[in-house]
């Protein structure tokens, strides 16, 4: 089954719904997927629209390389949460560029060989 997911979320999404329409394990996922497009419209939003990275302006259609994608302030695989209060926004380009780098040292080092 495919999914076309919407580019933003006004709303925070509830799970018995998609659970309801979609089964357990789908459903869960497909939820999952809702918040992080909820939380990376809300911070897009309260960014204005500039990325938290490189401060370029974001887009919420997708496959630009400045389309917005939900950010992890601390990464992952140094112990950030996936939470909100560890959420930002940042452009495709940057996320993709940043991988498991911590925001501090991504930013010097743009800043040094730009
Ligand atoms: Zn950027």
């Amino acid at each position: 089954m495919k999914f076309t997911t919407p580019e933003f979320i006004d709303e925070h999404p509830i799970a018995e719904g998609f659970i309801k329409k979609y089964g357990k394990n789908m459903g869960k996922m497909v939820y999952e997927c809702n918040v992080r497009i909820y939380w990376r419209t809300v911070r897009a939003r309260e960014q204005n629209m500039t990325c938290l990275l490189c401060s370029g302006e974001m887009t919420f259609e997708r496959g630009h390389k400045n389309s917005v994608s939900l950010e992890h302030l601390i990464p992952k695989s140094l112990g950030g949460e996936s939470e909100p209060h560890n959420y930002g926004a940042s452009c495709e380009r940057c996320n993709n560029k940043r991988g498991s780098e911590s925001i501090e040292s991504f930013v010097k080092k743009r800043l040094t060989t730009a």
